[in-house]
């Protein structure tokens, strides 16, 4: 057996970051940037009103309440805007060229419109009050994100607002998986006897869909060298990555690691790592280009451990992030987390929740084995017991965040609840 963390050397340098190529805005939501972005524009663009009501001299409304005439209106949009003669006010709404001469606005709140084309401003303001300076937002010049920077909705509005229509990134990596085994049925399809539907492979094109990958279908492939061998061939002129499963384990079935061994000689590594689940895995990459395969273990809850330990942090490292494992926080265990020393580290699947107090609480849900996948479903965490007996009630525990926002109390720490609000409970919400 070999530690998880040579494990992870091994594929990590066969991964190498991809090449940063220009994409359209539209398409980087969780894209990382392959290179800084300096703003050619100030954001505003000019001088404009913060609030609808009226633009003024500040000197003309000092000694509020006053009456000046109104002369004019400029709305968001306007080219230009008259000029403002001392004494008078022009009405201006939100976003609108500040006229020239005017160095304030009065909210429409603090004004009353009275006959004869005048109005009244209740409140004195002073110079500059309501109005937004041109790059009071973004300087020309600016740089304004790093290359590395992961563009989620706000980054990808400033890109927006300074007219960039396209921005160098880190492609979404296209993501093939693939189910082996001969007792495999695709969902939708009656099962024959001694034959199981195939969970694994859309359990693992969620996982890849939801890690920000783009997953390709590569359907089921048999215990068969040749199939296994064209399937692999047909995956790597479409994807950049591969997940397989099944297939890596001792039985005189498992060939997954022997076409790979055929396919990406020299590459390939056959490994058994010192955790628990997910001990065997193959990894190679394909001889004809650069697409690494990750052969996870086929037992689903294996599959999964296997993909979040390896192949996710590998693909996010590929594709550019540097934030590549999920969160590890520090929780006590509400029960017992038992294991047996056997040179692994063990990876229980728990349930985290935050206490009142704030502390963060693991309990282990039932169902431990590593075909006993329903159990994951109800866990948000992976605690990790270090070789030796476990943890006791009470002790200190190092868990693996599945569901963050699930884990850390969302609902517990809600704005709603800041706010006085009860929390919006999904079981009673709406009644
Ligand atoms: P293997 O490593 O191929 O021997 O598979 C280990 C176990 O995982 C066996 O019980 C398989 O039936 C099961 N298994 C493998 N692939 C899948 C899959 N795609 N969906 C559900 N179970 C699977
Ligand atoms: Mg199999």
């Amino acid at each position: 057996m070999i530690p998880l963390a040579e494990a992870r050397r091994v594929v990590f340098d066969a991964c190498p970051l991809r090449a940063p190529e220009p994409m359209a805005v539209d398409a980087v939501l969780g894209c990382v940037l392959g290179l800084p972005v300096v703003a050619a524009v100030s954001v505003p663009p000019f001088t404009n009103s913060a609030v609808d009501g009226f633009a003024v001299r500040a000197a003309d409304v000092s000694g509020a309440p006053v009456e000046l005439k109104a002369v004019d209106t400029v709305v968001a949009g306007s080219a230009s805007s008259p000029r403002l003669e001392p004494g008078r006010a022009i009405r201006i709404m939100t976003g609108a060229p500040l006229p020239e001469g005017a160095d304030a606005v009065c909210m429409v709140e603090d004004t009353t419109v009275a006959g004869g084309g005048t109005v009244v401003i209740g409140t004195a303001v002073a110079p500059g009050a309501n109005v937004r300076r041109p790059g009071e937002d973004i300087a020309a010049g600016e740089r304004l994100f790093e290359a590395g920077t992961v563009l989620g909705p706000a980054q990808i509005g400033v890109l927006a607002s300074v007219g960039l229509a396209q921005v160098t990134v880190h492609r979404r990596l296209r993501v093939g998986v693939l189910s082996t085994g001969d007792e495999l049925t695709a969902v939708g399809q009656a099962l024959a006897p001694g034959r199981i539907w195939d969970s694994n492979r859309p359990l693992l094109i969620a996982a890849a869909r939801a890690s920000g990958f783009e997953a390709v279908d590569l359907g089921i492939a048999p215990d068969d060298e040749r199939a296994l061998a064209e399937a692999f061939a047909d995956a790597s002129g479409r994807c950049d990555a591969v997940l397989t499963s099944g297939g890596v384990s001792m039985g005189e079935r498992d060939l997954v690691k022997v076409v790979l061994e055929r396919l990406a000689p020299g590459s390939m590594r056959w490994m058994q790592i010192a955790i628990k689940p997910a001990k065997p895995f193959a990894f190679g990459v394909l001889a004809q280009g650069t697409t690494p395969v990750f052969g996870l273990p086929g037992n689903p809850v294996s599959s999964l451990v296997s993909f979040e330990l390896l192949a996710r942090p590998a693909l996010r490292r590929m594709a550019g992030h540097h934030r590549i494992d999920r969160p590890v926080v520090p929780a006590l265990a509400s029960e017992a987390l038992s294991r047996r020393p056997d040179g692994k580290t063990h990876f229980a699947r728990v349930v985290v929740h935050r206490e009142e107090a704030g502390e963060l609480r693991a309990v282990p849900v039932v169902g431990q084995q590593s075909h006993q996948l329903h159990a994951l479903a109800g866990a948000n965490g992976l605690a990790v017991l270090p070789d030796g007996t476990g943890v006791g009630v009470g002790g200190a525990v190092d868990v693996l965040l599945l569901d963050a926002e699930e884990a850390l109390g969302a609902a517990r720490t809600s704005v709603l609840r800041l706010l006085g609000e009860p929390p919006v409970d999904s079981g009673t919400g709406g009644r």
